[in-house]
């Protein structure tokens, strides 16, 4: 079920649950029956953990705004075993 939210002209805005993608553009209001119009909202992200938000927000930028870096990055040292590694018995 997803939450669709529609706007009557003369009671405001209400919201519905229906199956995904089975909205219409128009809903009957439930206060005065009139045909009330279909609204586009954002989703109700506040409720998702606070990584995935970042996550999201993250994967939104990358689209619309990707880093552009100017120069290649520098090669990064390779990382040394820890000395005591050597003493281990080898098979
Ligand atoms: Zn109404």
């Amino acid at each position: 079920m997803a939450t669709y939210e529609y706007d009557c002209s003369r009671c405001g805005r209400f919201e519905t649950h229906q199956p995904m993608g089975t909205a219409s553009d128009s809903h009957h209001c439930p206060e005065c029956g009139r045909p009330a119009r279909r609204v586009f909202s954002a989703p109700h992200l506040t409720t998702a953990p606070e990584q995935l938000r970042a996550a999201l927000d993250r994967e939104q930028r990358c689209r619309e705004e990707p880093e552009v870096v100017a120069e290649v990055p520098r090669k990064q040292p390779v990382p040394q075993p820890h000395r005591a590694l050597s003493r281990l018995p080898r098979p």
